[in-house]
């Protein structure tokens, strides 16, 4: 079977990131975020008026309304409109790469899930009366698997072929787990990955991998977590916006990292990925859901650059192709010394199993035009070996801020001028050994 792999999107209702956190961090700031987040308070509020408001806000801007709908439908609804839309406007005959011989007979997705849970700073900086005091993961993994299991049992009650194959990715910040159990029923870093990555091992090949997880049959899956096993995911989202930092860089962080035995649940974390050769994927740009300023920067490379000097075998996928906002929008930024771009390129030539992946960025008209003259300005040693790093991905439901329609970012990629070979290596090859499948 060949897949045509989008390897960062997400399948996210309202309940699962922290929205009050982001709108108290956001509100008063200029910015799409803004109104998204204005407007699902309003919503949320139901005072008099509410409705209008939230009209004028989309009337201005569609788009913040395809998101609420899509985050609102029951999860495995929300699967399906993502097919149906690449059927209706880009796939209806095969999932081809325009005049190739390239055709794929899946989608294969990686829904990303994400650790919401607080650190505690957010909670100081506000100065509301009620705050998001626990998001449990277990709610999170629940939804989410079961809008998966729908989605099969949905299309095979219609008698019909999926058109997506879906493995998510587990979304652990290790440094909120204990180490040792205390007695409660708090679980333990290990116990946790234990439960959804036993069977992985470094001595599995990538092909019997690939059969281990495919042979999961989420139809049987109704909910019960405990029957979930560890076949379900495919590898871990790490995300520092919410608070996991990498790797501490000043003495500040190293010693705030000492109370809760930090070190040790990293080493720990890092270790368990690499010994069982888990695929990880960190949010690397300056942006997101970000819940305190405080974390801005926990998603720089450079503390990437310090875990791979230990751990030079982990699997690691820099999500974003390292984007920070304050570098040049166009990809002459990739060479300037300091950009977040250029550490995550480097980082993804050294390392053999370092990656980068291109989600979102492919909102913006022009960008893989820009990224194709980046391939052409390379030498040939250099670009060879980062034309072999690449991995496409959305970033749905996210990139929804930027553009209309899931159909409408891969009509982007698909009429991109990048070429069959490369474009066949990004959305295929890549991230098949980045997922080691
Ligand atoms: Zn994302």
């Amino acid at each position: 079977m060949s897949y045509f792999y989008d390897a960062h999107c997400h399948v996210m209702n309202l309940r699962h990131p922290n929205l009050s956190a982001v709108i108290n961090r956001y509100l008063g700031e200029a910015g799409p975020w803004t109104r998204i987040a204005a407007g699902v308070a309003v919503m949320l509020t139901g005072f008099p008026g509410a409705q209008k408001f939230l009209l004028s806000l989309t009337r201005k801007d569609e788009r913040i309304l395809s998101l609420l709908a899509i985050m609102e439908t029951p999860l495995g609804d929300y699967l399906l409109q993502m097919e149906e839309d690449l059927q209706k406007r880009v796939w209806g005959k095969g999932i081809c790469i325009p005049n190739s011989e390239e055709t794929y007979e899946k989608v294969f997705l990686t829904p990303l899930l994400m650790d919401f849970a607080l650190r505690g700073n957010e909670k100081k900086n506000s100065k509301l009366v009620y705050s998001v005091r626990w998001k449990p993961m277990a709610d999170q993994v629940r939804d989410v698997c079961l809008g998966i299991a729908d989605y099969y049992r949905e299309k095979e009650s219609k008698k019909e072929v999926p058109m997506l194959e879906v493995h998510p990715f587990m979304g652990i910040n290790p440094l909120i787990y204990n180490l040792d159990p205390n007695g409660d029923d708090s679980q333990t870093l290990n116990q946790v990955l234990d439960k959804y990555f036993l069977n992985f091992t470094g001595a599995e090949s990538c092909s019997v991998r690939r059969e281990r997880i495919l042979a999961y049959n989420w139809r049987t899956f109704k909910g019960d977590l405990d029957a979930l096993g560890p076949d379900v995911f495919l590898g871990i989202k790490v995300y520092p916006p919410t608070g996991f930092n990498p790797w501490p860089m000043n003495n500040k962080e190293q010693t705030d990292m000492i109370p809760n035995a930090g070190w040790k649940k990293l080493r720990d974390f890092y270790s368990y990925c690499v010994a069982k050769n888990i695929p990880v994927t960190t949010h690397c740009s300056n942006g997101g859901f970000l819940t305190d300023p405080a974390y801005k920067d926990y998603a720089d490379p450079a503390r990437w650059a310090k875990v791979l000097e230990e751990y030079p075998k982990l699997r690691l996928n820099l999500a974003h192709l390292g984007h920070d906002d304050r570098d040049n929008e166009d990809m002459t930024g990739l060479f300037s010394e300091k950009s977040w771009r250029r550490a995550a390129a480097d980082l993804a030539c050294k390392y053999d199993n370092v990656y980068v992946d291109i989600s979102y960025r492919g909102v913006k008209p022009g960008y893989y035009e820009e990224l194709g003259k980046l391939f052409e300005s390379l030498t040939d040693p250099v670009q060879k070996r980062l034309e072999d790093k690449i991995i496409f991905g959305s970033d749905f439901m996210i990139n929804l801020m930027a553009i209309d329609s899931y159909s409408k970012y891969m009509q982007n990629f698909m009429s991109s001028s990048l070429g069959v070979v490369l474009m066949d290596k990004f959305c295929n090859k890549n991230p098949e050994s980045f997922l080691f499948i």
